[in-house]
């Protein structure tokens, strides 16, 4: 069967162009033509992405900031040095680098406007129902966000980090620049886990952002008042909005079962690459499209299983979250206790899954012990009643 491209990329996204820009590096012969559909027609600062400093990758070009100190406040403030900056991916350079990337390669065509209404694995290809007509790949890279069809287990945890992030202006010179705040759980816990996120890009600008974890994300208006507040408590005076973020990550501890088709693979959000006890997702996703890519070909061989997270991770981001969810008001206590009593080199390397047994016996070492070992417990009776 012929088919229009070799590869058909759904989603030009963070992962679809992650995979996209990978692919396309590789020689022409050996991966064949790309076909990257979007119904998006422009490409602009729509997210702010960040992440610990980890491996290199292809959008390195588009990293705008980096701090080197970090803070969290649960409620007194713990702030570390971390060896690897925590670094701002800003989205329209990187969408500005990947595009620039796809359009010097060769046999790349990219169908903005155009939006993919259905796919189905027809044995040797795969058939695109498009707004703009039929498509044919070898293989299709579903990277249209949203959450992942996961099948969970009795003791999963299926929550949603959900944030609304104001990029101020303010009138008075209130930040630090050197410092980013990852969590500041100064706010009322009476939703669950909620804290304010602060990442300053100068003294007088900053993006602050509201953040929840829980079932279901709130009107907008709750966190704006939040981001109000916290902007007076901390005596911003007058404050120009310059730009505002909105988005509700799925922190999921099912794991994705076995594909049930060989040939569409699902990438980015809906491939579980966000960390389910932390929403990132960014880091992930890099990992993740770099694995694909190398297993790829020219799509002519389903690619193998491949999880965008290691299972000891997940089993102790099962064990923290199933903890928090049953005790949300213990969040500042947890999140306190691990970034006061865990070195910052493991605990980064632990987030980024990068972590090796020392690392992971440090950060148990970093959790308040008795509550983390019950839940342990819990778990297992589940999943002994479960069988
Ligand atoms: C505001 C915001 C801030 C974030 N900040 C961070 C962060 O700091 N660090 C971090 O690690 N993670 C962060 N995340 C989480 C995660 O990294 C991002 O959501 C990331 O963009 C997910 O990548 P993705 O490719 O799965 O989805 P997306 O980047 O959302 O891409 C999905 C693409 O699919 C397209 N699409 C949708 N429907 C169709 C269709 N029918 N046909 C074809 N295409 C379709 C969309 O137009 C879009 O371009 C953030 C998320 C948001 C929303």
């Amino acid at each position: 069967m012929a088919v229009d491209a070799e590869h058909l990329i759904v989603g030009a996204g963070c992962a679809g162009l992650s995979l996209a820009v990978r692919l396309a590096s590789r020689p022409f012969r050996e991966r064949g033509r790309i076909r990257v559909v979007d119904p998006r027609t422009e490409f602009g600062a729509d997210r702010t992405w960040c992440a610990f400093r980890g491996a290199a990758h292809p959008f390195e070009d588009a990293v705008t900031h980096a701090w080197s100190r970090y803070q969290i406040h649960a409620p007194h403030v713990i702030e570390r040095a971390s060896e690897r900056p925590y670094e701002h991916i800003a989205s329209e350079r990187f969408y500005g680098v990947a595009l620039a990337a796809l359009e010097r390669a060769e046999g790349v065509e990219l169908d903005l406007g155009v939006s993919v209404q259905a796919l189905e694995d027809r044995g040797g290809f795969v058939e695109a129902t498009t707004s703009a007509g039929p498509l044919r790949a070898n293989v299709a890279w579903d990277g249209r966000g949203g959450a992942p069809a996961a099948r969970g287990g009795p003791d999963d945890v299926a929550w949603w980090q959900h944030f609304v992030g104001w990029v101020v202006k303010t009138e008075r010179p209130i930040f630090e620049p050197n410092v980013a705040t990852l969590m500041d759980f100064r706010v009322s816990q009476r939703l669950g886990p909620h804290f304010v996120y602060v990442l300053p890009y100068a003294r007088d600008e900053a993006l602050v952002e509201d953040t929840y974890f829980s079932d279901t994300p709130l009107e907008p208006s709750r966190y704006e008042e939040a981001i109000r507040a916290w902007l007076d408590a901390h005596r911003a005076g007058e404050f120009t909005c310059l730009r505002t973020e909105r988005g509700a990550i799925p922190m999921s501890t099912a794991v994705l079962g076995p594909r049930r088709d060989a040939r569409i693979v699902p990438i980015g959000l809906r491939g579980g690459a966000a960390k389910p006890s932390t929403g990132y997702a960014f880091a992930f996703i890099q990992r993740h499209c770099e694995a694909l890519a190398r297993l790829a070909g020219d799509g002519s061989r389903p690619v193998p299983e491949t999880p965008a997270h290691d299972p000891v991770s997940t089993a102790f981001d099962r064990v923290f979250l199933s903890f928090l969810r049953r005790h949300p008001e213990r969040a500042p206590e947890v999140f306190g206790a691990l970034f006061e009593r865990t070195p910052p080199a493991s605990l980064v390397r632990f987030l980024g899954e990068e972590g090796g047994v020392r690392d992971h016996l440090r950060v148990m070492n970093g959790v308040p012990r008795g509550p983390v070992f019950g839940e342990v417990l819990r778990a297992h009776r589940l999943w002994l009643r479960s069988r």
